[in-house]
C-alpha cells in the first residue's frame, strides 16, 4: 500500500474506536460490482456490504430515488404524514404477502422491534402472564449488537462483559426440531431465527427444517420470527430465503439491502392479528419510516417486484457454486451455496480465512472471513459470469 492507504490507515488507528479490523485498502469510489481505491486500484466487491448492497453500488434507479427525494423533503418525523411512507409500505407488504410494515432503521432495531412485538403480542393476544414471555433462539445466532440482541449471542466477543443481561431467552441447536419442541412451553410467544445464518459462515439447516418449524409453531401457537436481514432481497435466489422451503413466516425482520446501500433502512413485516398490537406511543424512532428511506426502500422493492434479480442471482449462483466445487480437496474443505451467497471452509492447516481474505485483496477481489477458517462470498447481484470467473481464479491463485 501506498503512502495515502498508510496514511489513512493510520488516521483511523488513531481516532476511530477498534470495534472493527478492516482490511487495509482505503475505498474511495464505486459503481456496480466494483470499489476503487485512494491509489486508482479496482476491486471487485465480493462481500458487498454484507448484502446491504445487493444491486451493486449506485444503483441508477436507486440513486435517482435517492436524489429526488433529497431535492424535495427528507425527515418529518412520524409527527406528521410524508407521501413517501404509504406507498413505501404497501409496496413492501405486497411484496412479503402481509398486510402491516413497521419501518425502523438498522437491522438491530428490526430485531427488537420484532422481540418486542411478539413480547406484546404473548401477553395481550395469547395470554402469557406478563413479564413471563420466553423466546426460543438458534445457538451460533447473529441479530445484532444491542444490549438485548447480545444477551442470547453464544459468541463471546460479542457477548461477554456487556451483562446484566436481558433474560427470557432459550437457545437450541440450529437445524434441530426436537431439541425446539422440547424447549417450547406455554410461556414461549416466538422463535427467532435466520432461514440461513450468514455471520455463522452462511449456514444451511438440513433440508425440511423450516418447513418442521412452520408446522411445530403453528401446532404451538408460537410465532415464527425470520430474520432475513442478511438473507432476504434477493440474495438466495429469491425474495426470501424461507420462499426457497415454501414457508412463510409470522414475521419477516428485514433491513440491510432495504436501504439499497444508501441510506439505513430496516422493517419488520407481519399480518394485523400481529403488529397490530403496536398502538400510539407503544414504540417508534425518529427516523424510522423517513421519507428518503421511504422513496429508497420503495424502489428497491420495485426492482425485486420483477423478479428478475432473484432469477439471475439463481443462475449465476449456481455458476459460483460449480466453481467453488472444483476447490474442493485443493485447500477447501467444504462448501455452502445458496444463491450468490457462499461460506468457504479452508483447510485451517493453510490459512485462516482472515489471511485468506488479505490474500484475495491482493489478487483484486474483497471478501471478508467469519469465523477462523471461513470465508463468506456475497458479490453484488448485478455481477456477471465473468465476474464471477475472477473471483474463482482469485480463489484458486491464493489456494495454489
Ligand atoms: N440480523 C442479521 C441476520 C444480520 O446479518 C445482521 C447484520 O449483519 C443484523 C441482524 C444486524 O443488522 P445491523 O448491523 O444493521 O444492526
Amino acid at each position: 500500500p501506498g503512502s495515502s492507504t498508510s496514511e489513512h490507515v493510520s488516521l483511523a488507528a488513531d481516532w476511530v474506536a477498534a470495534n472493527y479490523s478492516p482490511l487495509p485498502v482505503v475505498l474511495s469510489h464505486a459503481e456496480g460490482a466494483w470499489v476503487t481505491d485512494v491509489e486508482g486500484r479496482r476491486y471487485l466487491d465480493a462481500l458487498a456490504g454484507y448484502s446491504a448492497l445487493n444491486f451493486g453500488h449506485l444503483h441508477p434507479t436507486l440513486v435517482d430515488a435517492a436524489r429526488t427525494q433529497l431535492d424535495r423533503l427528507t425527515l418529518t418525523s412520524r409527527a406528521f404524514h410524508s407521501d413517501q411512507l404509504g406507498p413505501f409500505c404497501r409496496d413492501l407488504a405486497t411484496l412479503a404477502g402481509k398486510q402491516l410494515v413497521l419501518p425502523m432503521n438498522t437491522g438491530a432495531e428490526a430485531v427488537e422491534t420484532a422481540i418486542k412485538t411478539a413480547r406484546k403480542w404473548g401477553y395481550e393476544v395469547k395470554g402469557v402472564p406478563d413479564g413471563r414471555a420466553r423466546i426460543v433462539v438458534m445457538a451460533g445466532n447473529f441479530h445484532g449488537r444491542t444490549t438485548t440482541i447480545i444477551s442470547f449471542s453464544d459468541d463471546p466477543v460479542a457477548h461477554d462483559h456487556y451483562g446484566p443481561y436481558t433474560p427470557g431467552f432459550d437457545v437450541v441447536p440450529f437445524g434441530d426440531i426436537e431439541a425446539l419442541e422440547a424447549a417450547i412451553t406455554d410461556e414461549t410467544v416466538a422463535v427467532l431465527l435466520e432461514p440461513i445464518q450468514g455471520e455463522g459462515g452462511v449456514i444451511l439447516p438440513p433440508e425440511g427444517w423450516l418447513r418442521d418449524v412452520r408446522e411445530l409453531t403453528r401446532r404451538t401457537g408460537v410465532l415464527m420470527l425470520a430474520d432475513e436481514i442478511q438473507s432476504g432481497l434477493g440474495r438466495t435466489g429469491s425474495t426470501f430465503a424461507c420462499d426457497l422451503e415454501g414457508v412463510v413466516p409470522d414475521v419477516y425482520i428485514l433491513g440491510k439491502a432495504l436501504g439499497g446501500g444508501i441510506v439505513p433502512v430496516s422493517a419488520v413485516v407481519a399480518d394485523r392479528d400481529v403488529l397490530g398490537v403496536f398502538d400510539p406511543g407503544s414504540h417508534g424512532s425518529t427516523f424510522g419510516g423517513n421519507p428518503l428511506g421511504a422513496a429508497v426502500g420503495r424502489a428497491v422493492v420495485g426492482l425485486l417486484a420483477t423478479g428478475e434479480w432473484q432469477q439471475h442471482a439463481r443462475r449465476l449462483g449456481a455458476h459460483l457454486e460449480a466453481g467453488l466445487r472444483e476447490l474442493v480437496g485443493h485447500g477447501v474443505e467444504a462448501v455452502r451455496c445458496r444463491g450468490l451467497w457462499a461460506g468457504v471452509d479452508l483447510d485451517p492447516a493453510l490459512m485462516t480465512g482472515r489471511e485468506a481474505s488479505r490474500r484475495l485483496l491482493e489478487h483484486g477481489v474483497l471478501v471478508k472471513d467469519t469465523h477462523g477458517a471461513t470465508v463468506r462470498i456475497a458479490p453484488p447481484l448485478v455481477v456477471g459470469e465473468a465476474e464471477i470467473d475472477i473471483l474463482l481464479d482469485a480463489f484458486a491463485a491464493i489456494l495454489r
